[in-house]
């Protein structure tokens, strides 16, 4: 019996300091999104901030176009809102993808229908302009949940969905990035020191700036997504937590919408999605105590860096991150539009 108890004293004391020392959320949300987690503040010039504010309201005024039209429906506000940031190239999703260690570009979406259960996804996908919609083509067409790399692309394109050349995604500042890493990588196999290289490993260094949103709709149908290049200078063939439900993405009406940035293996073997939703289905969280453990307790302690948008089916909207900062906004029921990038 003393083995049941402990733990689950223990479990509880540990909820109740998150709950206390928890910003209230944000009541009445219908769409948020989020532009990815962020380093310094200083890392990023004003310019810059200013065209990731401009898109991200951009993003959000579409989606929310979405909610308002007759019967509008939370997936259509999700993939719409995601379209926008995919094609703007301040984000690391679509246009804007960083590249892999062999300078290529391979795309991960996922898209899922809390009223459902159902759920789509692409992994390492090259040529389709915007993954999310693939997502949702791979959800709402097939018997599968997930396709990945050319069988994924070979479907959308078979879909009628927009195919590009791989150099639509190449920008001048992902490559100047992922050449800055390569250049330290050959510094450090010229010296030779094996600690620092696999400090350095590919799979935790950033920039990350992952892209996703989640709604709820008139009908209280919740609805999340999420598109991302992944993890710069991740090895070809990774895969991140981006389209893998119940990791990186869920949605589940009565409980909650996630979306998730970060470190993205953290998030898979935390099934960091699902367990926020998961303690507000069994242990009766409220959405941003459920968030918080997840994220700065869970996750911090185990030195996984990332943060999550997670909204629940009354419009209870938090956004716990961290790291210095994550792009994050939201529109309430009335139309008003936040964008905020760090702690401010
Ligand atoms: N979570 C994404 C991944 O690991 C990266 C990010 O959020 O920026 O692929």
């Amino acid at each position: 019996m003393s083995h049941g108890l402990i733990p689950s004293l223990a479990l509880v004391a540990a909820l109740a300091t998150i709950t206390a020392a928890d910003e209230a959320p944000v009541r009445d949300v219908v769409l948020a999104i989020h532009g990815g987690t962020a380093g310094n503040k200083k890392e990023r010039s004003p310019e810059r901030e200013k065209a990731v504010r401009r898109d991200m309201l951009r993003a959000l005024a579409a989606g929310y176009g979405e909610l308002e039209k007759p019967g509008g429906k939370a997936l259509d506000a999700v993939e719409t809102a995601i379209r926008v940031l995919e094609d703007s190239p301040e984000f690391n999703a679509g246009k804007g993808a960083i590249f892999t260690h062999e300078g290529k570009n391979e795309l991960d979406a996922s898209i899922m229908d809390g009223k459902t259960g159902q759920a789509g996804a692409v992994a390492a996908v090259t040529v389709i302009k915007n993954p999310i919609s693939a997502a949702r083509a791979v959800m709402e067409k097939t018997k599968h949940v997930l396709l990945t790399g050319r069988g994924a692309e070979v479907f959308a394109s078979q879909a009628g969905l927009e195919m590009v050349d791989p150099a639509y995604f190449w920008t001048q500042r992902r490559w100047k990035e992922i050449q800055k890493e390569w250049e330290k990588e050959a510094q450090e196999r010229a010296g030779n020191d094996k600690k620092t290289s696999a400090k350095a490993s590919p799979v935790l260094s950033g920039p990350w700036g992952t892209v996703g949103a989640v709604a709820l709709d008139r009908d209280g149908n919740l609805a999340a997504g999420t598109s991302t290049g992944g993890i710069s200078n991740k090895m070809r063939g990774r895969v991140g937590d981006s389209p893998i439900v119940g990791a990186g993405n869920y949605a589940e009406n009565g409980a909650c919408a996630v979306s998730g940035t970060g470190q993205g293996e953290y998030f898979i073997r935390f099934v960091a999605a699902y367990d926020i939703a998961a303690l507000m289905k069994y242990k009766n969280l409220p959405v941003e105590a459920a968030a918080a453990h997840v994220i700065l307790r869970k996750l911090k302690t185990a030195g996984g860096e990332g943060g999550v948008i997670a909204l629940d089916s009354k419009g209870n909207f938090a956004a716990p991150y961290n790291t210095p900062g994550m792009f994050r906004g939201y529109t309430t029921g009335d139309g008003k539009m936040k964008v905020l990038l760090y702690a401010d």
